[in-house]
């Protein structure tokens, strides 16, 4: 089961150099969301004093780190790429055991890995910082990067692989040390990464795995004084409590949180295309991706036959194991996320007709997993709750505009900003929308999901802090940049006073 297993079925942390139990000897369940009855086995459920052992090693690995020449902690980083890509195949199956999402889906969420350790990698080449000219003679000035300290990395279940990498790589790349505490429905996937860098050479006081609750060992990691770097994904109410905590401390907190992403359709567009789009952004990951479509803003001339269509097709999506080749659509994460999407979809009666799906799939095997349907909900006003709220499943409500500037707006009402998407083939409307939708990401005729790891990625408002992951970006947050002047004049030279 990997995660440097003590005995069978029993996961363990990784603090201080060690595969270790958690000191208090506590131990929770991982189970399949598709077969509630395939244990997959159980791991640590830490806490603080777990925590303090692990910022006690992240300590010393981060002085052993920091010395370490940045190129030669690329090098790790790649080695850690070819073992992510030898063992594709083996992590995609594990990911999709313990958290659903289907076999095709779980394999990109390992190639997102793969890619984000060779951009990562180059980095340690780069790192760049800047000389500028002195306004003085004989004088130079510069700025350059320096690592930060320890980095509490905290992650959510829906890419078990791609998030810890995109925190994790650049934060290692920067010469910081870490501390992983991934989320409690997927630690099979996160053990199995940290063996990962491991074999690939990383000091082994650098990373550090807690495994357990949010409340438990995310809430510690946040209150760590000798912790000064949080990087958080996940919901926006968890995000705003730690953002509070991370304030009060003058803690360095990145957050990337919910999203209410609308694709919006123009009477001009490629029709088959947008259909294309909507089905795969709204009901891959079982709508739970912080991009998936959960809005869809069509223009009323289009609105009969477009959603005929729709659903038509998502009535055809297969619900199943993501384990098995047929499938399109695989379970909910957990028994509070079906519950949750059961009360969306109650509201939704009240809210607009519900013209596809709508109930919990219970037939033969599905009765074993959190199954739902793909649902469709037509006549949704912009400002009702399922237009306006997370529901963070297979849930896609349908609205109507007028004109592409009514579109914008409903849009631009909800109190998210993650991603958008835009179907046409008007140029002016396209950059139109690139430009006024508030978004962090905006697709022009592909769905609004499918970010690439080397362009910066993160959203506005409510989604997040300002910061953003991937590409050159993310460099930022990892570093704290250092200015030096250097003055090789002889002489005491006075700024903004001797030379003017
Ligand atoms: P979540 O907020 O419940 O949990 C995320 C992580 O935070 C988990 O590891 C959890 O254990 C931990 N946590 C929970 N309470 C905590 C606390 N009080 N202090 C510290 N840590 C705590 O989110 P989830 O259900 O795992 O993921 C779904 C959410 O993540 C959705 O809202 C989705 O939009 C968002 N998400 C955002 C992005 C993005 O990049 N913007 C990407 C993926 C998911």
């Amino acid at each position: 089961m990997g995660g440097g297993e003590a005995r069978r079925g029993v996961g363990a942390n990784f603090i201080g150099g060690a595969w270790v139990e958690p000191l208090a000897g506590r131990y929770f369940e991982n189970r399949n969301p598709a077969r509630r009855d395939d244990l997959i086995g159980v791991w640590p459920r830490s806490d603080a004093a777990d925590v303090e052992a692990a910022v006690e090693s992240a300590g010393r690995g981060f002085e052993i780190w920091r010395s370490t020449p940045a190129p030669a902690r690329g090098d790790v980083i790649r080695r850690a790429g070819d073992l992510l890509a030898k063992r594709k195949e083996e992590i995609a199956a594990i990911a999709t055991r313990e958290m659903g999402k289907t076999l095709v889906e779980t394999r990109g969420d390992v190639q997102e890995g793969i890619d984000t350790a060779y951009y990562a990698a180059s980095e340690g080449r780069r790192l760049f910082g800047r000389t500028v000219p002195s306004e003085l003679p004989n004088k130079w000035a510069m700025s350059f990067r320096r690592p930060i300290g320890v980095c509490g990395l905290i992650t959510p279940f829906n890419f078990p692989l791609a998030i810890p990498t995109w925190k994790a790589f650049p934060a290692l790349v920067c010469g910081n040390s870490v501390i992983l505490k991934p989320a409690e429905d997927v630690p099979h996937t996160a053990s199995v990464f940290v063996e990962i860098l491991l074999e690939a050479g990383l000091p082994p006081e650098v990373i550090q795995l807690v495994h357990g609750f949010g409340e438990e060992v995310g809430a510690a990691l946040v209150a760590h004084p000798r912790i000064p770097v949080i990087s958080f994904t996940g919901s926006s109410e968890t995000g705003r409590a730690i953002a509070e905590i991370g304030g009060r401390l003058y803690k360095r907190v990145s957050l990337e949180m919910g999203g209410k992403n609308a694709q919006i359709v123009l009477p001009d567009a490629r029709l088959d295309l947008a259909l294309d789009g909507v089905l795969w952004g709204a009901f891959g990951t079982t709508g739970q991706r912080c991009t998936a479509t959960s809005r869809l803003l069509l223009h009323e001339d289009i609105e009969e036959e477009f959603v005929s269509r729709l659903v038509e097709r998502a009535g055809r999506l297969r619900l199943g194991d993501g384990m098995n080749p047929q499938t399109d659509v695989g379970p909910l994460i957990n028994s509070a996320a079906l519950e949750k999407v059961e009360r969306y979809v109650d509201l939704a009666h009240t809210e607009g007709e519900v013209v596809c799906g709508g109930r919990r799939a219970c037939d033969g095997e599905l009765a074993h997993g959190f199954f739902f349907e793909p649902t469709v909900v037509r006549g949704v006003a912009a400002g009702a709750r399922i237009a306006t709220e997370e529901i963070f499943g297979p849930v896609l409500s349908v609205m109507t505009f007028a004109d592409f500037a009514e579109a914008v707006r409903i849009n631009n009402e909800v109190r998210y900003g993650l991603s958008s998407s835009v179907y046409t083939r008007d140029a002016e409307i396209a950059f139109r929308a690139a430009n006024e939708l508030e978004t962090g990401i905006t697709y022009v005729n592909a769905p609004t999901i499918g970010a690439e790891a080397h362009l910066p990625f993160g959203g506005l408002k409510d989604t997040g802090n300002g910061h953003r992951e991937g590409g050159w970006e993310v460099y930022d947050f990892y570093t704290e940049t250092k200015v030096a002047y250097v003055d090789y004049s002889g002489r005491l030279q006075r700024a903004q006073i001797d030379n003017y």
